[in-house]
């Protein structure tokens, strides 16, 4: 693998035009998944061709470039970045730079499916930290929400990953009708075990077929007055420069955080930007403008690379402009989230 260097040199750090330093990458490894989330994608998906995707070695080069621009942290994620061919190589190859103190974190968002097998390895590999998304602890409706998912797999490999040391983090999408009224026995069964949770607000991207945005939306302001009424939720200080904003949950003394792109405004601190598996870098979430990094790349190798990175960042808008509108049925932004990274 090409191995550019990952000295971070203050005067070439990523600022863009509000000041806000970009020292947060997350990567989309892959499109694919083994699951069908039903707010995240339709039941018959057209995946992208293979030779469309950034090779391992091309996503290594890239978060490398990233990384000599000052980035600190990066998160993999997908699609289900665990099902993408040999991912342990470039998570051995990133983690190497955990060991060494280049990188203050490499973290990995997962359906939790291949963790039995996996955990362990992702570990001596240097990731501490996962995120694992549950909407539902009901194996019939985890089934009924993400389609293809076993729950009691995903339970065995929560288990593989504590045994192993990886702090866990529970991801949950708030889901009217489907999960609203378990998310308490959920926080109360996170707090059991020593896992934080987040709960997610739906966003509107990519069209998911037959389900309705509206019909699936539920503003977290109804789940946390709900919560409130059997939990004592603290407001902290906490910020990791993303849009979820935390409370500790004093009866389990574990962290809650609440992502509410809809509804609460959390662009001002962003710190953050994602490649997609196609090497799009988007520099907002919720806004189509992105720069062809897979281009840069292959046409004019990693100068090129680092030239359309900064003039990128150079763009970087303030906000985003998310709404779930009755008036509008179709998606605000139309990739979906499996390609952009949750
Ligand atoms: N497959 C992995 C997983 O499920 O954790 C990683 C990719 S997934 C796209 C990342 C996160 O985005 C998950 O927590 C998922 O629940 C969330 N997500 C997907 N589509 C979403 C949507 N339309 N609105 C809100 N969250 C969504
Ligand atoms: Fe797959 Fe994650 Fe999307 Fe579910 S949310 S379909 S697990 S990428």
């Amino acid at each position: 693998m090409l191995m550019p260097d990952v000295d971070a040199d203050k005067q070439n750090k990523l600022i863009d035009p509000f000041g806000r330093t970009v020292d947060y990458l997350r990567v989309s490894v892959t499109d694919r998944c083994d699951f069908r989330c039903v707010y995240c994608m339709a039941e018959e998906m057209t995946f992208l061709p293979k030779a469309d995707l950034l090779t391992l070695e091309e996503l290594d080069v890239m978060c490398r470039r990233f990384m000599a621009a000052g980035v600190r942290k990066i998160r993999l994620t997908g699609g289900e970045p665990l099902v993408r061919r040999n991912i342990m190589q470039l998570i051995e190859s990133l983690g190497r730079e955990v060991k060494a103190g280049n990188l203050d974190e490499l973290t990995i968002t997962t359906n939790g499916s291949q963790l039995s097998k996996m955990a362990g390895d992702l570990a001596v590999a240097g990731v501490r930290r996962i995120n694992v998304s549950i909407d539902t602890l009901d194996p019939e409706k985890f089934r009924r929400v993400t389609r293809w998912g076993d729950l009691n797999k995903v339970l065995l490999g929560l288990e593989a990953a504590k045994e192993a040391g990886l702090s866990i983090k529970i991801n949950a999408v708030a889901l009217r009708g489907e999960n609203d009224d378990e998310l308490g026995n959920m926080l109360a069964w996170c707090g059991k075990r020593g896992f934080d949770m987040t709960i997610i607000e739906v966003m509107p991207m990519g069209d998911i077929g037959t389900e309705n945005r509206l019909d699936q939306y539920l503003p977290l302001s109804r789940v946390r007055a709900s919560l409130a009424r059997r939990f004592t939720l603290k407001d902290i200080p906490f910020r990791t420069g993303g849009p979820a904003r935390y409370v500790t949950v004093e009866e389990t003394g574990q962290k809650l955080g609440f992502i509410t792109p809809l509804t609460h405004n959390f662009c001002e601190s962003c710190n953050r930007v994602r490649v997609t598996c196609t090497g799009q870098l988007y520099m907002c979430l919720g806004q189509d403008d992105n720069a062809d990094l897979r281009a840069a790349l292959r046409q004019g190798g990693p100068e090129a690379l680092d030239a359309s990175i900064y003039e990128a960042i150079g763009r970087k808008p303030q906000g985003h402009d998310f709404i779930i509108d009755r008036r509008q049925s179709g998606p605000a932004v139309s990739r979906h989230m499996s390609v952009t990274g949750g």
